[in-house]
């Protein structure tokens, strides 16, 4: 029996065609194999860590463990970079400009409804509430990440908390939700630096009426991966709030697949990174500058939108860069909104109006 296996040494990966089949064989299950197999025994792994393994078939040789076989993946092309350099503020507590939003692409983002990046900016010490009061959602979840600042939430579920650096509210609209938003008190009395994003991921149809929810992820319950190089050089790592890399786990419960990471580049390195087929692909630079493998360059505020098709994508970091990692498989549904609301068709937003004001989707205590 023979393996159908073309072998490449990691100098060669860049001159490979984004679509060109190539097969190479993992080492991970068969590290006793390399030297035998394997041209001056490179060492694979690192190469492919991050290559979705699509096995082809498995070879058994008498005596040895079983060698895996993976296909690389092919690579999503660059659609093109969305950027919005206009600004607005929600409420009076947050700067933000909208770099996504289902208004003006109801397909191209789902999951995904919505980004909006907050500041960076910085805020004067002051006693008064910054932010957001009270108001509903239905039919979707936000998501609110915070990297500078402090960002108090309050909910009529009877949730609520206070999220610094590196945590996370992955809130549950659903059936419906009432809720306020502001900086914390703390933060506000003291002021400074502040930078937020927040998502709004939609809910499938059997779901936008499931009961509402809050998750509080703090920075200390997201796992940290190491994310290396071709080289096999720690080029940089990802904090993972949903989704799953290398054997671990982000903390958010998720309706549909996705992956929200929050990843750091070092300049100079290149990651190869998986996203699935047909899965929406557009990680949002938030500071620094990447280049694609299609040669398209990213830099603050701007997001790379990929094509579905592919299973994977290469990023250079030009300079030292922090971005969000957003992929995500889409939700084939209608998409009809209004305000906070987002649902399927115009007679459920006048149900969920109707049902608010009636005081179905509970009020804050
Ligand atoms: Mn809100």
């Amino acid at each position: 029996m023979s393996i159908e296996a073309t072998l490449i040494a990691p100098d060669q990966l860049a001159t490979l065609q984004a679509a060109e089949p190539v097969v190479i064989i993992d080492t991970r299950d068969a590290d006793t194999f390399a030297a035998g197999h394997i041209p001056g025994a490179v060492n694979l792994r690192e190469v492919f860590t991050f290559l979705a393994p699509v096995p082809l078939r498995r070879h058994k040789s008498p005596g040895r463990r079983t060698m895996r076989v993976f296909r690389r993946p092919r690579m999503k092309t660059v659609s093109h970079i969305q950027r919005n350099p206009h600004g607005h503020w929600v409420g009076d507590g947050f700067p933000v400009r909208s770099i996504f939003s289902y208004d003006d692409n109801p397909v191209a983002f789902s999951p995904f409804l919505l980004l909006d990046f907050g500041g960076p900016t910085t805020f004067e010490p002051t006693t008064k509430r910054r932010g957001v009061g009270s108001h509903p959602h239905r039919g979707f979840e936000t998501v609110t990440i915070v990297y500078a600042g402090e960002v108090s939430h309050r909910d009529s579920t009877g949730a609520g908390g206070t999220i610094g650096p590196g945590d996370v509210q992955w809130m549950t609209a659903a059936a419906g939700i009432v809720h306020e938003e502001f900086h914390s008190e703390a933060f506000g009395r003291s002021g400074g630096p502040f930078q937020m994003v927040q998502l709004w991921v939609n809910l499938p149809a059997r779901h936008k009426m499931a009961p509402p929810g809050y998750q509080g992820i703090t920075a200390a319950q997201t796992p940290t991966v190491d994310l290396p190089d071709v080289n096999g050089q720690v080029a940089g790592t990802a904090r993972l709030i949903a989704g799953s890399l290398l054997g671990a786990q982000g903390p958010a419960k998720t309706f549909t697949p996705m992956q929200v990471w929050d990843v750091q580049l070092k300049a100079g390195h290149t990651v190869t990174l998986s996203a699935p087929e047909g899965h929406t692909t557009v990680p949002l630079v938030l500071k620094g500058r990447v280049k694609t493998q299609d040669g398209a360059e990213a830099t603050d505020a701007e997001m790379i939108v990929y094509q579905r098709a592919g299973e994977g994508v290469t990023l250079t970091a030009v300079t030292d860069t922090t971005l969000l990692w957003l992929a995500g498989e889409p939700i084939d549904e209608p998409v009809v909104g209004y305000g906070p609301f987002v649902m399927n068709s115009e007679a459920e937003i006048h149900q969920a109006f109707s049902d608010f004001q009636s005081g179905k989707m509970g009020r804050l205590g």
